[in-house]
């Protein structure tokens, strides 16, 4: 039962120098395309609840959705990850749900919106840190607020990363990876013009400098799903209405990951290929009601996405690389 802690994977994609996508589940459809895809290219998952998930699924089917992962295919290595925790009452749930990694956004208040002072992220994350790594559980720590609002979450402000305070944050909290502000958002909409590879869109230097002061940190891209355009089309042919937007380029992200980013968080891209499959459904089939007509095409889009992003992040064929290691192993090495 390869349920493995995040670190490992993280520790591993380090040593080969690719990244790995996280993807947010909030139901069975999502579950079952990004479990798919891994099996067929062979790659490790990261899969995520956020608080808004864990509401959504009343706790335990979230559970009992990513057990079933585990179970229906027991030798890719999937991490459990609970994402934007709000201080160590939500750390505490995710662990005692079973969740091998958790992230304690200490860059905002357990209000999730209020950015707080650096000592203050400070203190409730080496609290996280302190609880989780006695039962071998991996945290991710934020530095720096992201733009947009997801689920509640975020300020709505971008605080790029000081990389001149981030050894500071590593030796006094301990985090295994850090999630960073380089100007990416939460949400569909990113940027109101197309990404320019000559434009510096995102801050790739804060990446670049912090990786060059501490090579071996794990960073976190959140925000980072790329909108294709084609499936916001998709939406819109068939009765939707979003405005213009772009996301992160594929581009974007593989030069993050050429400079020490571990982990690449996808949400609003599964999102988006959802919508679109069924919006198609039912403009070219308004005679359908049967959820599996919509639901299952539906899955079938956001897998072919999730593939194409563990081949484009390059986490694809090497899940069998490693042998999975356990929370006990990690508990020994904390
Ligand atoms: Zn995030």
């Amino acid at each position: 039962m390869p349920l493995v802690p995040m670190k490992q994977i993280l520790d591993e994609a380090a040593k080969k120098s690719y990244g790995v996508p996280h993807f947010n589940v909030n139901n069975m459809e999502q579950a079952q395309a990004i479990m798919r895809s891994a099996s067929e290219v062979e790659s490790p998952v990261i899969m995520a609840a956020s608080r808004g998930a864990l509401k959504y699924t009343d706790l335990i089917f979230i559970k009992h959705l990513m057990m079933a992962c585990i179970e229906k295919y027991p030798k890719i290595p999937v991490a459990m990850h609970l994402d934007h925790g709000n201080g160590l009452e939500s750390v505490k749930t995710a662990i005692s749900l079973g969740f091998t990694s958790v992230m304690m956004d200490g860059s905002l208040k357990e209000d999730a919106k209020t950015p707080t002072t650096f000592d203050e992220n400070v203190k409730v994350t080496k609290s996280c840190v302190d609880y989780a790594h006695k039962v071998g559980v991996t945290v991710e720590g934020e530095l720096g607020t992201l733009g947009g609002i997801e689920d509640g979450v975020g300020s709505g402000q971008v605080h790029l990363t000081d990389p001149n305070q981030v050894k500071e944050f590593l030796q006094k909290t301990g985090v295994d990876a850090l999630a960073v502000a380089i100007g990416t958002s939460h949400g569909a909409y990113k940027f109101k013009i197309k990404p320019d590879p000559d434009k510096n869109l995102l801050a790739m230097d804060v990446i670049r400098k912090i990786h060059s002061m501490v090579p071996k940190l794990h960073m976190v891209m959140h925000g980072s799903s790329s909108v294709p355009q084609e499936l916001i089309a998709q939406i819109n042919k068939n009765g939707g209405k979003i405005a213009p937007t772009f996301g992160v380029p594929l581009w974007a992200i593989k030069e993050g990951i050429a400079a020490g980013v571990r982990k690449v968080n996808v949400d609003t891209d599964l999102r988006l290929a959802s919508t679109a499959a069924i919006r198609k459904v039912f403009y070219e089939s308004p005679e359908k009601f049967d959820p599996r007509e919509y639901l299952g095409p539906a899955r079938d889009a956001m897998a072919a996405l999730v593939k194409e992003r563990y081949v484009a992040f390059g986490s694809a064929g090497h899940a069998f690389d490693y042998e999975p290691a356990t929370l006990e192993d990690m508990k020994k090495f904390y």
